[in-house]
């Protein structure tokens, strides 16, 4: 990762404010293009380092989030009931350890699933129409079940109705990191439909982040 090698430089003072380029090639056509790297402070947060990449040669689009800081102490829960259209609007830190629940729909999405994304509560729910629909590798297959199928078309609609503002659900961010946002529009003050619980780490989720060999590591240092 070259993010990783400007960290271990300390370089991060440098990077304030300024946006770095580097030369790289398209994940999806393999033409020569460039990646946008910034570091961003987000409000009543912490700060990130997005890359953005933009091929010019098919149109490839990625952005990319990676926390700046370390795992927090902390796993953070974060609950919104969306009850209003302009609740799409909202910004939201999706790390690439957080995962995403809309209970009412059954829905979990895996935190490796997606990568890490600084976007709208539209935007995510977008992405996540398009990986589980668009995407899905079962949805060509000769195994797939008609019933199947329904289920997933289903799935589509009902995020639609929630980006239309039709569908009032929850959605869930759980990221046992610590580094996942979710804008609150009343800030400072508590935003009445949001909840953020912070929660202590279980083993497997400290394994899952590779965090036990780290402390084993720490310790023997200590001695
Ligand atoms: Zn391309």
């Amino acid at each position: 990762m070259k993010w990783e090698i400007l960290k271990a430089g300390n370089d991060l003072e440098v990077m304030r404010g300024e946006v770095l380029v580097f030369p790289t090639n398209c994940p999806e056509c393999n033409a020569p293009a460039s990646t946008n790297m910034k570091l961003v402070q987000i409000p009543h947060f912490k700060e990130v380092i997005i890359m953005a990449t933009n091929c010019d040669s098919c149109g490839h689009r990625t952005n990319e989030v990676k926390s700046g800081a370390a795992t927090e102490q902390l796993g953070t829960k974060i609950t919104l009931h969306i009850t209003d259209p302009s609740d799409m609007t909202r910004d939201v830190l999706k790390s690439e350890t957080c995962a995403v629940l809309i209970p009412e729909l059954e829905f979990e999405l895996g935190m490796a699933a997606l990568g890490g994304k600084f976007t709208t509560l539209e935007g995510l729910l977008q992405d996540i129409k398009d990986l589980i629909v668009s995407k899905n590798p079962f949805i060509c297959g000769d195994s797939s079940s008609s019933d199947r199928l329904d289920k997933l078309k289903e799935f589509g609609e009902k995020i639609e109705k929630i980006l239309a503002g039709q569908m009032k659900v929850h959605i869930i961010l759980d990221d046992p990191a610590g580094n996942s946002y979710l804008q609150n529009v009343y800030a400072p003050e508590a935003d009445p439909e949001m909840t953020v619980e912070k929660y202590t780490r279980t083993f497997e989720q400290n394994e899952e982040l590779g965090l036990n060999d780290m402390k084993t590591e720490n310790y023997q240092q200590e001695k």
